[in-house]
Parts: C-alpha cells; sequence; structure tokens
C-alpha cells in the first residue's frame, strides 16, 4: 500500500481485506550463525498499513487483555495518521517498557488474543506495531521525560531490576517519589538481561528503557545483594518509606537423575547467563569461557529451552534437541519462539523423558537416556499428564545438555525478613489487591510472587504495586482514591 493510499479514510469493509503485514526478518540459514536480531522491525509504511487494519472498536476488547491497561486503539490510530512518537507518548502513559514488550510479550496470549479480527482475519499485530514506536521514538531520539509530580520527601526502595522492579520503580519516581534500585547482577534488566539473547531481546534496548527511568531520577545500584548486604529490615532503617521486592525465579530446577553432576551439563540459567549477561555470544569480543558440544539436548518446552537450543546453534553446535516429555499442543513457549526454532533446524523430541546421564572416562556427559512417554489423563495443570511406556528406552548422543525445566524463587530475602510469609512453593504471599506481604510496608510482585511467569505479568503487578505504595507513603488508606495521587497513578500506569 503506498503512502497516499494510506492517507485515504477506510471503511470496516475495507479495512478487513487488509492481510495482517509480515515483520521482515533474517534468513534461518544466515542468522544462526549471528546473534543479531532476527525480526528487522515494521518500516512506516508497513506500521500504518497494519494500524489501518484496526476497526476502532468502541468496546475494545483488546485493553482487557492488557496487564498493564495501554490504550491500544489510541496509539493505533495514532500510527495511522503517522504520528509515531505521539504514539509512543500514549503507551508510555501506562507502560514504561514499550520495546521489550513489543518485543516479547506474548500478545497471542492477551491484546491479540482477544482482537475482534482473531478468529476470520487475525488479530491487528498489535506487539508488532508497540515495537515500531517505541523504536521510531528511540531512533529519532525523540524520547522525552514525563511530567512528574512534585517531590514528595519520601524514599523508596526497590530490590531487583527486573520487569517487576523497573515498572514500580517508573510510577513511583512519576508520583513524586525517590527511587532507588538494588540490583544483584552487575547490569539491571533482570532476565531481559541475562536471560533473553540478543537476537530476541537486544542488550541496547533494555539498556536504553533502564536510562529512561534514570533520567526520570531513579538510582540504580549493582552488585548489590540485598539480604547479603543490607537486610530488608537494614534499608527501613536507613529511611526507607516502603520496600518492594522483585527478585524474580531464578533458583534452577533440576531432573535429580543419575550423572545430572557430569561435565557439560549446564542449568539454562548458567548457560543462558554465561552467553548473554558474560557475553560470551560476543566472541572475541568478549573471552567468556562457554563448552557447546556437536550434539546439545535442552530439556523443557518453554522460552528458556527455546532460547537455549537457539543459543547452542548460534554457539556452534551441529544438533540441537528439544527433548519434552510432553506434545507439541502443550509446550508453554512462545508460538513465534517455536517457528523460529524450527526454522533454523531444531530437532524436536517431543514425549521424550531422559532417565540417566550416561558420562566418559573424563567425567563428561556423553550420552542421554531416555524413555518414551504417552498422554494420560489431565493434571493439575489441565495438561495431559505424560506417562511413560515401558520398554519403550532410547540413547541419544549428547556432549552438551542444558536443563531447562523452570525455576523456583530465590529463598534468600525470606529467609533474611522475619515474619515474611512464603507458600509452599518459597513464593512470597501478597495481597492481590495491593501486592502488599505480610509485613507492612514491604510489597512484592512478579516472579518472586506468582513463580515463573511473563515480562507483562510481572510488569502489571509492578504497577498494582506501586499505586498501593503510593497510598501507604502518604498516609492513604487503601480502600480511599489517593485523590490527585490516583490520577497521577492512573495517568503513570
Ligand atoms: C530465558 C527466559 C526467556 C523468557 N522469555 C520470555 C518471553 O519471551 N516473554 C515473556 O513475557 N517472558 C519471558 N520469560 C519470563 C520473564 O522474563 C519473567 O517472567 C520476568 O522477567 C519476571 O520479572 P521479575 O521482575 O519478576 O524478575 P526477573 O526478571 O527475574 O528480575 C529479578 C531481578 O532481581 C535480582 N535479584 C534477585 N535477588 C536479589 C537480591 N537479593 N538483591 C538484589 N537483587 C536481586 C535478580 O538479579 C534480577 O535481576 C523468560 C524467562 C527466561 C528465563
Amino acid at each position: 500500500m503506498t503512502e497516499e493510499n494510506n492517507n485515504k479514510p477506510l471503511d470496516k469493509k475495507e479495512r478487513v481485506k487488509i492481510p495482517r503485514q509480515k515483520m521482515p526478518e533474517q534468513d534461518p540459514q544466515a542468522r544462526i550463525r549471528n546473534f543479531r536480531e532476527v525480526p528487522h522491525g515494521l518500516t512506516a509504511e508497513l506500521a500504518m498499513t497494519e494500524a489501518r487494519r484496526c476497526l476502532a472498536c468502541p468496546k475494545p476488547l483488546c485493553m482487557n487483555g492488557c496487564p498493564v491497561e495501554v490504550n491500544i486503539p489510541a496509539f493505533i490510530k495514532l500510527v495511522t495518521e503517522g504520528k509515531f512518537s505521539e504514539a509512543a507518548k500514549v503507551i508510555k502513559k501506562t507502560n514504561a517498557l514499550p520495546a521489550i514488550c513489543g518485543r516479547v510479550c506474548p500478545q497471542e496470549e492477551q491484546c491479540e488474543k482477544v482482537c475482534v479480527m482473531t478468529k476470520k482475519y487475525g488479530a491487528v499485530a498489535v506487539g508488532n506495531l508497540e515495537r515500531f514506536v517505541a523504536d521510531y521514538e528511540r531512533e529519532q531520539g525523540e524520547i522525552e521525560i514525563p511530567e512528574m509530580a512534585p517531590a514528595t520527601g519520601k524514599k523508596i526502595a526497590i530490590v531487583g531490576a527486573g520487569p517487576a522492579g523497573l515498572t514500580v520503580a517508573a510510577d513511583l519516581a512519576l508520583l513524586g517519589h525517590k527511587v532507588i534500585i538494588f540490583e544483584a547482577l552487575h547490569k539491571p534488566g533482570g532476565v531481559l538481561i541475562y536471560g533473553i539473547p540478543e537476537f530476541r531481546l537486544p542488550k541496547a534496548i533494555v539498556k536504553s528503557e533502564v536510562e529512561y527511568l534514570q533520567k526520570m531520577g531513579v538510582e540504580v545500584h549493582t552488585s548489590f545483594v540485598v539480604g547479603k548486604l543490607d537486610t530488608v529490615d537494614e534499608l527501613f532503617q536507613q529511611g526507607f518509606d516502603a520496600v518492594f521486592i522483585g527478585t524474580g525465579a531464578g533458583l534452577p530446577n533440576f531432573m535429580k537423575i543419575e550423572g545430572e553432576n557430569l561435565n557439560g551439563i549446564y542449568s539454562s540459567n548458567e548457560f543462558l547467563t554465561r552467553s548473554n549477561l558474560m557475553a560470551a555470544y560476543d566472541f572475541p569480543e568478549h573471552d567468556t569461557p562457554i563448552f557447546v558440544g556437536e550434539n546439545v539436548a535442552v530439556l523443557g518446552g518453554g522460552n528458556t529451552a527455546m532460547d537455549s537450543v537457539r543459543t547452542s546453534l548460534r554457539l556452534g553446535a551441529k544438533n540441537g534437541y528439544i527433548v519434552y516429555r510432553r506434545s507439541r499442543t502443550e509446550m508453554p513457549a512462545r508460538k513465534e519462539e517455536i517457528h523460529h526454532a524450527e526454522q533454523e533446524g531444531v530437532q524436536f523430541m517431543f514425549l521424550t523423558n531422559p532417565i540417566r546421564y550416561i558420562g566418559d572416562e573424563n567425567g563428561w556427559v556423553k550420552a542421554m537416556e531416555c524413555v518414551k512417554m504417552e498422554l494420560g489423563e489431565p493434571d493439575a495443570s489441565g495438561r495431559r499428564r505424560p506417562v511413560e511406556i515401558p520398554g519403550s528406552n532410547i540413547v541419544l548422543p549428547v556432549d552438551t545438555v542444558v536443563v531447562a525445566v523452570g525455576n523456583s524463587s530465590n529463598p534468600l530475602i525470606p529467609q533474611t525478613t522475619p515474619g515474611l510469609k512464603t507458600n509452599k512453593w518459597g513464593n512470597i504471599e501478597v495481597n492481590p489487591n495491593t501486592q502488599m506481604t505480610s509485613r507492612p510496608g514491604v510489597f512484592a510482585g512478579g516472579d518472586i510472587v506468582t513463580g515463573g511467569a511473563t515480562v507483562i505479568l510481572a510488569a502489571g503487578a509492578g504497577k498494582v504495586a506501586a499505586r498501593a505504595m503510593h497510598k501507604y507513603v502518604m498516609g492513604i488508606p487503601f480502600d480511599q482514591p489517593a485523590a490527585s495521587g490516583e490520577k497521577a497513578a492512573t495517568k503513570a500506569g
């Protein structure tokens, strides 16, 4: 569609006839040899054409599907008018991380799932448009700091610089509070920086979104492990009025099977942290050791498993296997990630479960014994339970294994914060209306509360917490509106 056509008003019938615009991306054969981002992003023309598919529903269901309440129809309308920076500002009223969410949010399960176009014509590509306008604003150097409330004199500590902590920080800074983030690693971003690879989420984007917060006055103290240096109680003693815990679920789970201590077997955490945070992906600029053999098996079916196997191919593996005990239907990874992995030649071994590792004389893994599974009745998760088929054992030669079967919450903060209640999985318990924990003034959100979930759910919890924390520090009861503060909180998110 030409620019001229893009300006012509369209009726509903004409809009639905426009096909969903495809985002250009790197060829699979070329990209498995580099770490550059896979999709190139929409062009301005493609974005305007895609935006014209939006029917501007009077009751937009897409907004109900967005945990951070982005005004989707309003920003898309601005895109149809070519007002890209204005569109980015609309998103930023409620979402401080649009370039990130535009890339990694499971839109197909949220805003795009409930779009009225989804069934018959394919959803409006909300995520691709969000990414486009956020990139446009950044590349044009048009990022502006929003209007901030006058200083309140209140000081708030955020523990953990993942999407939950960053969202709380943005919203509270806008409301005029002094916000200091304490992050254990040497770079802020949480999973966005140490887990999700460069080819899905370039580090420069995370850096730029953190810098945006810093321009709003948020301080970020890195290499600061709360619970080892200062405890939560010591933060209060130092004059903080409230504390938010957004420490994520970073404790890797293992299969607990024979041979798991052999060399060549990583947790996905270690493997991805070496590649991403420690920049092994950027060899020879960075010379971080990471061993990747010819045959790499990744255990699991989530985004972490896809990221690990696709990373292993880029680091030189000949065969990258996904070994998953259920079938393709039950895989929790985003559809786009599975599709990209398939295009890149990843081999999927469904209904297959490892039962032991076999080592060589030097203590390195050389094979993995697995059994085939079939699906039985649904379990507590609602997914059909995998059941072993007796005698179906196979041996897969492997020299590297990455275990990506989920993470648990880090126990350090609960262990060092008396009175902080956790559930049986070690997740911090909160009141879902306020995100306040069993300790007054201590709030929590993101994976540390839910267990491993998504970026947007962590950000959504951060927004709820920020509103409640504002009331808490200003002495406003939770069941009362925060007057001008509430307005500002809504404005800010
Ligand atoms: C490899 C991988 C890929 C993923 N892909 C996707 C995806 O495509 N889309 C999606 O929506 N979700 C994805 N997820 C899930 C998503 O990243 C998480 O749900 C989200 O990051 C949770 O945010 P959070 O802020 O709660 O925690 P995190 O992002 O885990 O951040 C927690 C931060 O707290 C810090 N911290 C921990 N303890 C302390 C302490 N004691 N003191 C100070 N700091 C501390 C940690 O270092 C970390 O930086 C993925 C997860 C992984 C692991």
